[in-house]
């Protein structure tokens, strides 16, 4: 997972040190991270966070408008959890599947509270499976 040094240090000086996670949508061009749009999610409890379906369509939609791909989701965990939850792994097969043919893998990032480490995973489609693994982090 390949991200701009700026976006990178957004994520780390802007994510909230509190409860409850929080997110955000990646964009850019060639596979390259380059813009974040912060996601408070669909807030059902105070410890997992489910992005908001409608206002991802709409930043993505916006996006595409301006030549940007959508390349993933972020989200934070607290208490230095650094791997995804089954709730995770399964809004994240969802997304993936409801996406148009040509995205095959898009970006699933931990920014892990309060260590402030952003833990790169990708999920990769095999129809109608989804691949989920960790990812080596490349800061532009
Ligand atoms: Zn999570």
């Amino acid at each position: 997972m390949t991200i701009c040094q700026n976006v990178y240090f957004k994520l780390k000086k802007y994510v909230p040190d509190d409860p409850p996670e929080m997110g955000g949508l990646f964009g850019g061009r060639n596979g390259v991270i380059t813009s974040v749009a912060f996601d408070q999610g669909v807030s059902r409890s105070m410890c997992s966070y489910t992005p908001d379906v409608n206002r991802m369509n709409a930043v993505i939609e916006k996006w595409n408008l301006k030549g940007m791909e959508f390349l993933g989701i972020f989200h934070t965990h607290f208490l230095g959890v650094r791997t995804l939850s089954e709730a995770d792994k399964k809004y994240i097969k969802q997304i993936l599947n409801a996406m148009p043919e040509y995205i095959v893998q898009l970006y699933f990032p931990i920014m892990v509270l309060p260590e402030r480490d952003l833990i790169p995973y990708v999920a990769i489609s095999q129809k109608p499976d989804v691949l989920i693994q960790k990812e080596e982090l490349i800061i532009l």
